[in-house]
């Protein structure tokens, strides 16, 4: 079964700890991601499980077998790189066979192994195509075709489209989700993009400075993220936050303030938090999708408009002011509205957030306070009392 699972791995390089203390377990048939920007230690750990890299600390294991200071090629692993390496002087069959080959493989056992691999990856008809009369697409199959034919236990598979173009991106990632189904191995997959980690996983594992920051399923991840840096890396445009701190009922942040009843949050006056939300979850007053809990209108000035086509981002100054942007800071909210939506550059607007997707997080640790923040005790008793009534 190949099912792997990291004990506590650790990988320093002299003064660079590029692994922290990461303990995960993917379980046999599962498809994970590691993600997180440039530098956060996914292909480490990847390289790790390849035995590519030895840890510092901790141990791998995978089918239940402790493979640490095991080679590469007794790990019962197969591995595609971004960069695809084939032979230039070979044909396709040679490419995919190459590793069969060199093992003394029976030709039948390697006719077959070849021909079911090509009929998945639909390149049946390109097997005698030498490497210079294939796209990347095509190359980039072939690549995952040698893999295929080792039938390894587990594939390891690091930034494998990152070389083509972004509409081929597009249409591998679904070849590879189909080709998961069909294969039923496991697959550990590393990419700093978040799209693709959304839509192929069955769980996703954010890192970030050599840390694993929330293992979940992709849904869980961009509803409940763990902690700011979570929420602030999965989905595209990125959640709108903003720093702020509890007074009375209310979050107050520097350009707008919502109330709440921070007593439910486990929050109180003086607390310093950060509020985010998503640009969907922002919508304008009076509009049809206007949530039926929502906070207070803010009045906002309507700055730059983006159409996209299926929906329209409006980027918005709070407070009506002029945006301040700085390096570190920009103070603007993101809002995504329905394309029939009625709205132009620099006009007042007055806008809500859907109160059950506000999040909360704790503006020193980052770590999530609440997913949807409740209304103020206020609203709440009022509720009450019409209750009582009917
Ligand atoms: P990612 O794949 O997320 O971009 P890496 O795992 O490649 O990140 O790198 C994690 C950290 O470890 C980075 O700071 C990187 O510079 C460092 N690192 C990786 N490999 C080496 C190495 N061979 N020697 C020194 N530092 C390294």
């Amino acid at each position: 079964m190949g099912s792997v699972r990291l004990d506590g791995i650790t990988k320093r390089y002299e003064d660079v700890v590029a692994v922290n203390d990461v303990s995960v377990t993917v379980e046999d048939g599962e498809f994970v991601t590691l993600v997180g920007p440039s530098g956060c230690g996914k292909s480490t750990t990847l390289e790790t499980i390849a035995g590519l890299t030895k840890p510092t600390e901790g141990a791998v294991h995978i089918a239940d077998r402790e493979v640490t200071t095991l080679p590469p090629k007794d790990r019962g692993i197969a591995m595609v790189f971004q960069n695809i390496a084939l032979f230039p002087h070979m044909d396709v069959y040679d490419n995919i066979s190459f590793g069969l080959r060199l093992r003394s493989f029976p030709k039948e056992e390697i006719d077959e192994r070849v021909e079911r691999a090509a009929e998945i990856l639909q390149i049946g008809e390109l097997l005698d195509r030498m490497p210079d009369e294939l796209s990347g697409g095509q190359r980039q199959r072939v690549a995952i075709g040698r893999a295929i034919v080792r039938e390894p236990e587990v594939f390891l598979m690091d930034e494998p489209l990152a070389n083509l173009d972004a509409k081929l991106r597009v249409h591998m990632r679904t070849e590879l989700q189909r080709l998961h189904r069909e294969l039923g191995t496991t697959i550990i997959y590393v990419t700093h993009d978040q799209a693709e980690a959304m839509t192929m996983s069955t769980r996703i594992a954010v890192m970030n400075a050599g840390e694993i920051q929330q293992l979940a399923p992709p849904l869980t991840c961009y509803n409940e993220p763990a902690n700011r840096f979570v929420a602030e890396f999965i989905g595209s445009p990125s959640m709108n936050t903003f720093e702020g701190v509890v007074d009375g009922d209310e979050f107050v942040a520097e350009q707008f303030s919502v109330t709440s009843d921070p007593e439910v949050h486990g929050l109180a006056d003086g607390d310093r938090i950060t509020l985010g939300i998503r640009p969907e979850n922002v919508a304008l007053v009076g509009e049809e999708d206007e949530p039926e809990s929502a906070t207070e209108p803010i009045v906002c000035r309507t700055d730059v408009i983006e159409p996209m086509g299926n929906e329209v981002f409006v980027y918005l100054v709070p407070g009506g002011g002029e945006a301040e942007v700085t390096t570190s800071r920009v103070d603007q909210l993101l809002m995504s509205v329905d394309p029939r939506a009625d709205v132009a550059a620099d006009e007042s607007v007055a806008v809500v957030f859907d109160r059950t997707n506000v999040h909360l997080f704790d503006a020193d640790t980052g770590d999530a306070i609440a997913h949807g923040i409740a209304p103020p005790s206020s609203e709440v008793r009022a509720d009450d009392v019409e209750g009582r009534h009917r």
